[in-house]
């Protein structure tokens, strides 16, 4: 990068969690070494010490750091995933999976979910996920890259990773600091701003010592130490749509050999996490604190677990929202910081990495330009709102009526953009992806087909093709993604081959 006079020299990172390590590590990466980048962490306060499920983008973070696939999943205790099974979403005893990737092949310009909604109006058609690479492989517990080459069906294949998060950062605190970070351990006390500018310009340790810097992240966690505390930005409340406030989780030893997914489980007043690592199950409970005590829930997960505890049950609790600007003066929240919606759809730390690759984008001088500024805010917003509309999908399409808090869920008020997606999909089941944004056709179509939300009729163009071609292409590709699950490696031979870790705490 260009240094001229008004080039940022000194950057603080406050927070050494999952955020503060990712934006050291990419930072560090990216910008010219003549960038002093501080990152400061407080042993005695900790992490949040949860967040163990991604989505397939953290591979181009992972990429953009030269980090090598294999390495990073050994090193924190990783397995593959290819989706996530919900369980008693739409009613008691009914599942889906959301898959990563496509499902089938689009034809003669219509798309995959109209041609499935037309044959089904023929003849009984199996779950959708039977034209998913990546459902079909899961509900085979196998795994194996994808190759280049689009023609083949297993191109279609998507995948991401759970792992240890704790692991993570600090395999890239490592990588950080040998790309010359310097990490220092303390607990910060004091915020000063400059009194002509309003922005911060260092922060003070309960041991006397101030660190000061042009450019601040604040990757501080729920309590926003820079973004909150000091600036008193705002936060945007969306409990009336996202009612969980609360998570307990507990790890267990594995039963049996890892799934590559995540199995979500609706309950009474929330819903239940069950992620495979290699060393380790993670299990937690997301719910109300209006509809069911701490005390109640975390019975609940302990009579549910599959083996014995590893730890105390750990709780949490959290507000959905977001900060009503991500970046306020010279101050940058990525992560906690930055807001929060349930981990669902494990989107929370695709958000770091979003917000840190905007920030790349919008890389600010000395000057700040509000230009600048109120882009990256605005492109935040639209990405965060829509990744909370999709949430908020899984709890507005559900038939359930066995408690209070799916009563609730089920008759709530949703954003009007969701209204409007949902009246619709109800006609003629059409889905339109809207720019940046992350959740594509495949995923609504998986979650709303999967919750028992069938749209009246398919669209006309679906109705016109011919019907024989249709048949035969459906079934053609059914047996195409079966034939290619069932030639590759187990899920468990694929780690032990290329990416076995070791013992736990090695
Ligand atoms: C129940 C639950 C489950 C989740 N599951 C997932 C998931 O499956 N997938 C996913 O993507 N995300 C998940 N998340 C979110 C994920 O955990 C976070 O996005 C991620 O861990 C980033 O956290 P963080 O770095 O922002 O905050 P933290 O981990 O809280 O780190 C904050 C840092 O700031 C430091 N700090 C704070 N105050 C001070 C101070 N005064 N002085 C010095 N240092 C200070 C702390 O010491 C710490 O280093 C989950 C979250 C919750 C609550």
């Amino acid at each position: 990068m260009d240094m001229n006079e008004h080039a940022i020299r000194r950057i603080v990172i406050v927070g050494g969690g999952t955020a503060g390590w990712m934006a050291a590590a990419a930072l560090s990466k990216r910008l010219d070494r003549a960038v002093e980048i501080t990152l400061i962490e407080s042993d005695e306060i900790g992490t949040v010490g949860v967040g163990e499920a991604t989505i397939p983008h953290l591979a181009a973070f992972n990429e953009m750091l030269g980090i090598n696939e294999d390495e990073f999943v050994a090193a924190c205790q990783g397995t593959f995933k290819l989706g996530i099974e919900f369980v008693d979403w739409g009613q008691v005893g009914e599942r889906y999976f959301h898959p990563f990737g496509p499902h089938g092949h689009d034809l003669r310009g219509v798309h995959f979910h109209q041609l499935y909604l037309q044959e089904s109006k023929r003849r009984p058609l199996p779950d959708i996920r039977e034209w998913s690479m990546s459902a079909v492989a899961a509900s085979l517990d196998r795994f194996a890259r994808p190759p280049p080459d689009a023609r083949l069906p297993l191109s279609q294949l998507a995948y991401a990773f759970h792992f240890d998060a704790s692991l993570y950062a600090r395999f890239l605190h490592s990588r950080a600091e040998e790309q010359g970070v310097r990490r220092v351990e303390g607990k910060i006390v004091d915020v000063d701003l400059d009194g002509a500018t309003g922005h911060v310009q260092s922060v003070r340790l309960a041991d006397g010592r101030t660190i000061d810097g042009e450019l601040f992240i604040d990757c501080s966690g729920f309590r926003g130490l820079l973004i909150e505390q000091k600036l008193g930005t705002g936060y945007e409340d969306w409990t009336r749509w996202l009612p969980c406030d609360r998570a307990v989780a507990v790890p267990t030893p594995l039963s049996g050999p890892p799934e590559p997914y995540v199995r979500c489980t609706a309950r009474a007043a929330g819903w239940q996490w069950r992620i495979p690592l290699q060393h380790r199950m993670g299990n937690g409970l997301v719910y109300s604190s209006a509809y069911q005590t701490q005390v109640e829930v975390e019975a609940s997960l302990l009579s549910r677990l599959e083996a014995e505890p590893l730890a105390e049950p750990r709780h949490l609790s959290f507000t959905a929202g977001r900060r009503r600007l991500a970046w306020n003066a010279n101050v940058i929240s990525l992560g906690l910081a930055s807001g929060f919606i349930e981990p669902l759809e494990s989107t929370s730390i695709h958000l770091i990495q979003v917000g840190i690759t905007k920030l790349l984008a919008l890389f600010p001088d000395k000057r700040f330009d509000p230009a600048e500024r109120d882009e990256y805010n605005r492109q935040t917003q639209d990405i965060v709102e829509d990744i909370r509309d999709f949430i908020i999908l899984h709890y507005k399409a559900t038939r359930r009526d066995d408690s209070d808090f799916w009563d609730y869920c089920r008759s709530m008020e949703v954003p009007d953009k969701l209204g409007a997606r949902l009246e619709l999909w109800r006609s003629k089941g059409r889905i339109f992806r809207e720019g940046a944004e992350l959740f594509g056709t495949p995923s609504w179509v998986a979650v709303l087909l999967g919750q028992g939300f069938v749209p009246e009729e398919p669209e006309p163009t679906a109705e016109a093709l011919d019907s024989a071609f249709m048949a035969d292409a459906l079934d053609k590709m059914r047996m195409s993604y079966r034939h290619m699950a069932e030639h590759m490696p187990t899920h468990p031979d694929f780690i032990a081959r290329a990416c076995p870790a070791g013992p736990p705490g090695a």
